[in-house]
């Protein structure tokens, strides 16, 4: 895009738009590129740690399944906790998610136009960095406590489960003319996320991203009737 190009397109954003990419752009960004080499890392992370296990047991794949309802909890915790709300220690977070996220994507206005805007919906390098950080010392105390298989399980979980999450956000946030976004459970779960995108109602619903199981567990779920 030519400079005059890229003007245009900036002077045509909504201005919670503009006013976001006044503070927080990159003219460098590339959607495809930031994406494709995330997956790349998280995929590498998960083969390591595929090929470190050893023959798995029937009762250890139930393992899998735990860690996967953990991973739904965590999701729900992070989003409801320091994503929404602004703690001393991981304030980016919550700059990051609530004033950039939530502002440049108002629920009447969700989809990006184009990747250059996936910098607003995908997690920033730290967030990955806090991921890894979190996911490996937990897999080491799984290993420790349950066997090596339980650690590599819990990790490759861990990191498939953030990499799901990136997935299906960055989905919902695409047109909904998408191929992909005309899926029935697409557009059920995509709705689900929207609801939680009003601005009223962000902080108390619909903060699971992938699945809303811990949502309806903990009552989160919004229950539609006229949204504000
Ligand atoms: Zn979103
Ligand atoms: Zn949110």
């Amino acid at each position: 895009m030519s400079d005059s190009e890229s003007l245009t397109a900036e002077m045509a954003l909504p201005p919670y738009r503009a006013k976001v990419r006044g503070f927080y752009h990159s003219r460098w960004y590339n959607g495809y590129v930031y994406f494709g080499a995330t997956n790349a890392l998280a995929l590498s992370a998960i083969t390591g740690a595929a090929l470190l296990r050893d023959d798995v047991q029937p009762i250890e794949w139930m393992f899998l399944a735990a860690a996967f309802l953990v991973a739904n909890l965590a999701e729900w915790l992070a989003h409801r906790g320091p994503m929404h709300r602004r703690t001393w220690w991981i304030a980016a977070l919550f700059d990051r998610h609530t004033l950039v996220h939530h502002v440049y994507f108002p629920h009447d206005d969700m989809a990006a136009r184009d990747h250059r805007e996936w910098l607003y919906v995908l997690f920033p390098a730290f967030a990955i960095g806090l991921v890894f950080a979190t996911a490996l010392p937990l897999a080491l105390l799984a290993a420790f406590l349950f066997g090596r298989n339980a650690g590599c399980l819990f990790f490759i979980v861990a990191i498939g489960y953030y990499l799901l999450y990136e997935w299906f956000h960055l989905v919902y946030h695409w047109p909904e003319s998408s191929r992909i976004g005309r899926f029935r459970i697409v557009r059920a779960l995509r709705r689900h996320h929207l609801v939680h995108h009003h601005h009223q109602l962000m902080q108390r619903y619909n903060f699971n991203i992938t699945f809303p199981i811990w949502d309806y567990l903990l009552g989160s779920a919004y229950r539609e009737r006229t949204l504000p």
